[in-house]
């Protein structure tokens, strides 16, 4: 079954947790990720249908170099990204079974990786 990483990212901080646990894990170089927080925002609608409101959100992106940690989960641990979470907005698992916790209430990510 194709596993994957889904994030609430409604929750997500940006603390950058996640790009540092997993930057050492992997051991890769200054501006390489296995995970990379994008950032959206901040700005204000001034059209539209939320006119008024504010936009500022980070949403992590699993990156080529991502393996899934692979040989954590195979001994039954959690990937570095997910354990490292300061929001436990994270959650790692079988792709059908994390898309049944996306509640339709707030903004998820569903992700997978690359080969896997
Ligand atoms: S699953 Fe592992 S390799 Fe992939 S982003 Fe998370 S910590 Fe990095
Ligand atoms: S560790 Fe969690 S809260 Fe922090 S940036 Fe990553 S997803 Fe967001």
């Amino acid at each position: 079954m194709t596993k994957g990483i889904l994030i609430n990212y409604e929750y997500c901080t940006g603390c950058h947790s996640c790009e540092i646990a997993c930057k050492k894990y992997l051991d890769l170089e200054k501006g390489e990720f296995g995970i990379k927080l994008s950032e959206t925002g901040p700005y204000k609608y001034t059209s539209g249908p939320v006119e008024g409101k504010w936009e500022w959100a980070w949403l992590p992106v699993l990156t080529k170099a991502c393996n899934g940690c692979a040989d954590r989960v195979e001994k039954g641990k959690m990937p570095m990204c997910v354990q490292h979470c300061q929001a436990w907005c994270m959650y790692y698992g079988d792709v059908e079974d994390l898309a049944k916790k996306m509640d339709g209430k707030t903004r998820w990510s569903l992700q997978t990786f690359e080969g896997q």
